[in-house]
């Protein structure tokens, strides 16, 4: 079993305090659709960085910018679907459930304790899933468009009956199909349970950014699974090594840009990555197979409800309802950092 390779940087139980064990993801984020990043009507552009363009070739390029945020909160509510629909979400010190985007967390239920909460009168848990911000490999230049969107009259089409055209409602930027970004997600002790329940939000979640019910397709694959006592490179690191390697080779850096190419490279790129410091264990791309089917298995229909239910029973002892623990304190809460997006 690919997990027992892991166990040494897994958690036997769940703790309080941590104990330095890490396991690391590499993602490659693919959109498969039009995809927006932003508030809707927020007039926000979609987030770009200008940074090196890779270790060796030092140009200066500007990258699309994939958040922490809008990777972190579509995948935190896709878990917590399943946990309502198992009744494993708790109520909150203001008698509501536990809920994302709101000052009252449960702090009992699986994603409390995993993705953490910040709540006033001292409760806190820190998050044990860390992201950082993913970066697109090619320049956000190749990979924006941008589309007027224009009022469509009852005929149904932009004309009216006597031929006028409607006017522009608003123009709007989006980053095109096929946009890949490399992401480094980093998992900071814990159970071989709690990377199943995290490994299967991230293989799970489909839809991302704004207006999600029509765009934002995006497709997740795993590229590599590793353990150790620290981070690998960072997200940034990964995706100009990956663009120096193209380099190398004389590939032509444009969109699109095959997937397939991609993981090639990223995975040629990570596979000395145990010779870095404090990095011990890389699961092989047949592990890696392994450990999704065993994902897989877990999430299906005849054993999702055992696995969700085996998870929360396992921060049993460590539970204290919000409202007891807090008696008498202040009452300012903080947000929720994780939230939103
Ligand atoms: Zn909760």
């Amino acid at each position: 079993m690919s997990i027992e390779k892991l166990s040494k940087f897994l958690a036997p139980t769940y703790e309080n305090f941590p104990k330095g064990r890490t396991i690391s993801l590499v993602v490659l984020r693919t959109t498969l659709s039009e995809t927006i990043f932003r508030t809707e009507g927020t007039g926000e552009p979609i987030c770009r960085e200008f940074v090196q363009a890779g270790e060796n070739d030092t140009n200066v390029i500007q990258r699309l910018v994939m958040t922490k945020r809008k990777q972190v909160a579509p995948e935190r509510r896709k878990g917590r679907e399943f946990l309502r629909a198992e009744s494993l979400l708790y109520p909150s010190k203001d008698g509501t459930f536990c809920a994302l985007n709101t000052n009252a967390p449960c702090e009992m239920c699986v994603d409390c304790f995993l993705y953490g909460f910040a709540a006033g009168g001292g409760g806190a848990q820190k998050s044990r899933v860390w992201t950082e911000d993913a970066f697109s490999l090619l320049p956000a230049s190749n990979l924006i468009g941008d589309r007027t969107i224009n009022a469509i009259f009852e005929t149904g089409t932009m004309r009216d009956e006597k031929g006028n055209a409607s006017t522009a409602l608003n123009t709007s930027e989006y980053i095109k199909p096929s946009v890949h970004f490399l992401d480094v997600v980093t998992l900071k002790d814990v159970t071989a349970d709690e990377l199943r329940y995290i490994v299967g939000n991230v293989l799970l979640t489909s839809r991302y950014g704004a207006v999600s019910s029509r765009v934002g397709r995006m497709e997740n694959q795993i590229l590599g699974v590793f353990g150790g006592i620290a981070e690998l490179p960072s997200s940034l690191e990964l995706v100009q090594s990956v663009h120096d390697t193209f380099t190398a080779s004389g590939k032509a850096l444009e969109h699109p840009f095959e997937q397939q190419a991609i993981a090639d490279a990223t995975k040629q790129v990570i596979s000395n990555w145990t010779n870095k410091r404090g990095v011990s264990v890389k699961l092989s791309d047949a592990e890696v197979t392994e450990l999704i089917a065993d994902v897989d298995r877990n999430w299906s229909e005849d054993e999702r409800e055992t696995f969700l239910k085996r998870l929360d029973a396992s921060y049993e002892p460590f539970r204290h309802a919000p409202a007891e623990s807090k008696k008498g304190k202040n009452k300012n809460k903080p947000k929720d950092t994780e939230a939103g997006g």
